[in-house]
């Protein structure tokens, strides 16, 4: 089913979790980062079109500025990711460029989804860039996003983004293979679930607590984004965006992951 769905997709909004591109330490990983852009090129020469939203501004932030690292003022944290966001974008933009790929940048809050206008404007930014064949890093705009405003997590922000553009697929890149029975980092014996049609009864059964420092989404995010994109009859696949060539493997079959396919709306 994941692997058959990949193929046929032509339309594909991939997101990039923080913890997927940073380590541990919460360093970003520039393997990681330049695998999965490797991955994406793949896509784009199958004549695929893509769309990145991704997370990581906060850590790269960090990165740059170290001595803000624990700052927990708001004003900071908002600073911080106006400077990560460079840092991100020039990753993102050196990795494309050994493709030949030209990336844009797009800075989004929730009021550009609840604005009629805005989100025509958006429409038409995002159609011509994708029509023009650069690949467009979608994000947050962390430095203007206070509490009232924010769409809060990118998750969310990737599940409105498909939505926008119509996509075929939103594949959501994290550091698990895919939604638990319960948490997989506290519990050895949890199991995966391979696919998901209702997700009532899916939040019925799991156990999904447990979240990141600097991820702010957690598994009931991703599981949210999934209902999102259902309703409008969207597939959303949750994987390990850790595990090198996932996307290939999904599509050979040697990994697996959750796919949400809910029929119930
Ligand atoms: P990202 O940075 O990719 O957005 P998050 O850290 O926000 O990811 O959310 C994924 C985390 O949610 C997993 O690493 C895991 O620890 C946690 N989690 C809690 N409950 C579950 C569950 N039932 N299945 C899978 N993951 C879960």
């Amino acid at each position: 089913m994941i692997s058959d769905i990949i193929g046929k997709s032509k339309k594909i909004v991939i997101k990039i979790g923080s913890h997927t591109i940073s380590d541990d330490n919460g360093k970003v990983n520039f393997e990681i980062m330049s695998n999965i852009v490797e991955q994406i090129n793949d896509l784009i020469n199958e004549g695929k079109r893509i769309i990145i939203v991704s997370s990581g501004a906060g850590i790269c932030g960090i990165a740059a500025i170290n001595k803000w690292n624990r700052k927990e003022d708001i004003n900071y944290k908002q600073a911080l990711c106006a400077i990560g966001q460079v840092e991100l974008m020039n990753a993102y933009k050196g990795l494309f460029e050994k493709h030949g790929i030209i990336v844009a940048q797009m800075l989004l809050t929730r009021e550009d989804f609840s604005d009629h206008i805005r989100t025509l404007n958006i429409r038409n930014t995002l159609f011509t860039l994708v029509d023009e064949g650069v690949v467009t890093v979608i994000n947050e705009n962390d430095s203007v996003s206070v509490e009232e405003i924010k769409i809060g997590d990118n998750d969310t922000l990737a599940a409105l983004t498909a939505n926008l553009w119509n996509a075929d697929l939103l594949i959501l890149l994290s550091d698990i293979d895919g939604v638990y029975d319960k948490n997989p980092k506290d519990h050895h014996n949890a199991e995966l679930i391979e696919e998901v049609y209702d997700i009532d009864g899916l939040l019925e059964e799991i156990d999904a607590r447990g979240k990141s420092n600097f991820g702010t989404g957690g598994i009931i995010t991703k599981i949210s984004a999934a209902r999102k994109v259902n309703e409008y009859g969207i597939p959303m696949i949750l994987t390990n965006g850790k595990k090198a060539n996932i996307i290939k493997k999904l599509r050979s079959r040697e990994e697996k992951a959750t796919i949400f396919f809910s029929t119930q709306f």
